[in-house]
């Protein structure tokens, strides 16, 4: 039995139905089925929250970083306690199988409540002795914080956002992605039940023109997107006209460098990390996978054999480790780019169609022989659709893993450790790994350069993206002024 929200969005402690919406359906991703019937926010809706919000944010920021840190730790507790129930949730949500679910959704919004709580009565700022005189900093919040999701980590993103906005005494209105709409409500629901008081945290549903009302609002201080950059783009803009507080976590295209003396057998799990886990939809994920010569024909054999093993079927089934694309139009998406990469000549390798059974599942796809210039080297796709590239040398790999608009992610493979840091030393790209792929914990800072991002989330990096420092210069002596 799935324990749904019971109504599209969350104000002032309590769900809220506003039925004047346009309607906006819940799809299941692995049978089509509808599972929820969610509206979107109506003008009414949204001032109810932005007004709501800012009105609550000023007695959170005044209790103390311990109490509210209190509450943050509270609800990474109920959540782990709801584990289970939240985890199925999101996959009915987004489709990921029960066997990601399980241990990286939920799990790591925890991680962030639990973290974030634990900074919350540490947020200080510093004394600055000047001689006689000196300078104190205060460490404050921003004020009212908009949170907008993109749709294949809603309740992590939720939580990423929510935790570090909430510790450092913001109050948030976050708007989930229209096609993932349920997990963010279970955070709010969550949130308040641990003790937030009402008003801090909200949830409202909505398409794109929803997003743009909030980010436009004049009473907004702080916008964090996840998304595309096109649409980083347009959020980004339209924050500066009151030249609000971003964060920006944005698309990729990122490089992962296999060298001829890597351990085969992890450089190829690291492949499958950064290409097929939540059926290839993470930002992060390393879709253009550079192959030194000598390694490329045992790196694709040893693919296309541990491919064969994936379990693609019921997301519910714990035994399955491959699900569909969130959505109808995401799966159109990469069929489209499957048919590009075939008329631009690269070499097919693995999978490239829909499968035969109901929902929007695809094949694991593999591209050999791809060359920079081709579209699927060059766009994000958003999909299972691993481009493998060879190379000669290191100064060859790492000039054309950085020849791209991008800067998410960058990995390499090597047993030279010295060629490992040298490496990712000159590659330009925000979030890095050595001998690993795709590891999130919510101690290490996240984020892109260049296109992919502004600000970072998680760790101790994220408080400054949430908080401002005020700074007051306290003079013992006289002034001495000109006249
Ligand atoms: P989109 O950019 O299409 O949408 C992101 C969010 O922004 C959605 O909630 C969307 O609403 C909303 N939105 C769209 N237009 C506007 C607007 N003009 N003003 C305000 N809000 C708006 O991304 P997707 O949801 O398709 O997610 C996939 C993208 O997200 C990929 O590019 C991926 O790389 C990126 N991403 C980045 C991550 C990171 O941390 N760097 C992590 C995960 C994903 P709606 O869709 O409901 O209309």
């Amino acid at each position: 039995m799935l324990a749904q929200p019971t109504a599209s969005h969350f104000i002032n402690g309590q769900y809220v139905e506003d039925t004047n919406g346009t309607p906006l359906p819940v799809i299941y991703p692995a049978t089509g089925e509808t599972v929820a019937q969610m509206y979107e926010a109506t003008p009414e809706i949204i001032e109810q929250a932005l007004s709501t919000a800012q009105a609550a944010q000023k007695e959170w920021a005044q209790r103390s970083g311990t109490e509210r840190g209190r509450v943050l730790r509270r609800a990474a507790d109920i959540i782990r306690e709801r584990n289970r129930e939240l985890s199925v949730l999101e996959t009915y949500d987004t489709g990921k199988p029960l066997s990601e679910t399980l241990y990286v959704d939920a799990t790591s919004g925890a991680d962030a409540l639990e973290y974030f709580g634990g900074l919350a009565g540490s947020l200080t700022g510093e004394h600055i002795p000047l001689g006689q005189d000196w300078v104190y900093t205060i460490r404050e919040a921003l004020g009212l914080c908009v949170g907008i999701g993109a749709w294949n980590y809603p309740t992590q993103i939720a939580c990423w956002k929510g935790a570090p906005a909430l510790a450092c005494g913001n109050s948030m209105v976050f708007k989930p992605s229209e096609t993932t709409p349920l997990c963010a409500l279970k955070v709010a629901e969550i949130l308040h039940e641990a003790g937030l008081p009402a008003g801090v945290y909200n949830v409202i549903q909505g398409t794109g023109s929803v997003g743009a009302a909030l980010v436009s609002d004049t009473r907004v201080d702080k916008v964090s997107l996840t998304g595309s950059v096109p649409t980083g783009k347009k959020i980004y803009a339209s924050a500066a006209a009151d030249m609000k507080h971003v964060t920006m976590e944005l698309g990729g295209k990122s490089p992962l460098i296999i060298f001829d003396d890597a351990d085969l057998e992890n450089a190829v799990g690291g492949a499958i990390l950064g290409n097929f886990y939540s059926s290839g939809q993470v930002c992060s994920n390393s879709t253009r996978v550079f192959v030194q010569e000598g390694l490329k024909d045992a790196f694709l054999k040893r693919l296309s054999e541990r491919l064969a093993t994936a379990q693609i079927g019921d997301p519910m089934d714990e035994a399955t480790n491959f699900g569909p694309m969130v959505s109808q139009n995401q799966m159109a998406i990469v069929q489209r780019y499957i048919q590009i990469g075939q008329d631009e000549g690269a070499n097919l390798v693995a999978g490239g169609k829909r499968m035969d059974r109901e929902g929007f599942f695809l094949e694991p796809t593999v591209f050999a022989d791809v060359t920079d210039d081709m579209t699927i080297a060059k766009e994000e796709i958003f999909g299972p659709v691993m481009s493998v590239l060879t190379f000669k040398d290191e100064d060859e790999a790492i000039a054309r893993a950085n020849e791209t608009e991008f800067g998410l992610s960058a990995g390499v493979f090597t047993n030279d450790m010295t060629r490992a840091h040298r490496v990712i030393g000159r590659l330009e790209a925000g979030s890095c790994f050595i001998n690993s792929y795709n590891d999130a914990p919510v101690e290490a800072p996240f984020g892109g350069v260049k296109a992919s991002g502004v600000g970072r989330e998680n760790s101790k990096e994220a408080i400054h993206h949430y908080s401002q420092v005020k700074s007051v210069y306290v003079r013992m002596g006289d002034v001495e002024a000109p006249f």
